[in-house]
């Protein structure tokens, strides 16, 4: 199933979106997808529907080096316990809405992630119940100020401008993402060229260790981290962050 959020006529909904490739519809969800899904009953044409973040997050937990390439090319290894660290819910956008380049960073990279879902509030859950409080899975670009981040000594500013995290284009549920496909294309060309069984800490170790923690709560997210490749956006630049079985999240760059 692909569950979407999306806006029409003014109001904002959850929908699955269903039909054939030739002409896919969207079919309005009463109330949201966390619990059981009921349908309203009203149904729309995916192309006069605007696409908006598949979910407001409360947090979005992210896992930095968690690609063993990806920490050889930031100039160490992948870390023995997951690192966590935050982005704030005012970073998220959806697909096609723009990546706002701040003037006070001259580097900013693309991340190319598979991002999580979680569909229950859970505290200290074992690994064993990660696939009881998941949803499903979006594309994820975690945007990153490269230059602050070195310079800040921590990630918060480098890694939370508005719009440093686009989700989307919706959540896939049903999957099974042990090996997946993750690409990011800029400008068409292909950066970074991944699969999911790379992943140094898995998702069930990752929420055991995150709620271990903190409670994560239905729309709550979490991005597994990045494939090696990552490099720099300009303004003018469309980012494409592809997973398969999934979907294609684009994002074009612009001025802040
Ligand atoms: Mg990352």
């Amino acid at each position: 199933m692909r569950i979407a959020r999306y806006a029409h006529d003014g109001e904002v909904a959850f929908g699955v979106v269903e039909g054939t490739v030739d002409s896919p519809e969207i079919a309005e969800i009463a109330g949201h997808p966390f619990g059981p899904i009921e349908f309203s009953g009203v149904r729309h044409r995916l192309a006069d529907v605007r696409l908006l973040a598949p979910v407001l997050p409360s947090k979005v937990v992210a896992i930095g080096k968690n690609y063993a390439e990806h920490a050889v090319e930031m100039g160490g290894e992948a870390p023995e316990a997951p690192l966590i660290f935050l982005k704030p819910s005012t970073a998220v956008i959806g697909d096609g809405d723009p990546v706002a380049y701040p003037a006070s960073s001259s580097r900013v990279d693309y991340e190319g992630e598979l991002a999580v879902v979680i569909g229950r509030l859970c505290r200290d859950a074992p690994a064993s119940r990660a696939a009881d409080v998941i949803l499903g899975y979006t594309c994820a670009n975690d945007v990153t100020a490269r230059d602050q981040q070195a310079a800040d000594g921590q990630w918060s500013r480098a890694k939370g401008y508005d719009s440093f995290c686009p989700l989307g284009p919706w959540i896939a549920t049903g999957i099974d993402v042990a090996d997946l496909a993750v690409s990011t294309r800029l400008n068409g060309e292909v950066k970074q060229n991944g699969r999911t069984s790379q992943l140094v800490h898995k998702i069930p170790e990752l929420i055991a260790y995150i709620t271990a923690c903190m409670t994560l709560l239905p729309g709550d997210v979490i991005l597994t981290g990045t494939p090696a490749g990552v490099g720099p956006m300009q303004v003018g630049d469309e980012v494409a962050v592809e997973i398969e079985q999934i979907g294609r999240l684009r994002n074009p760059v612009v001025a802040r």
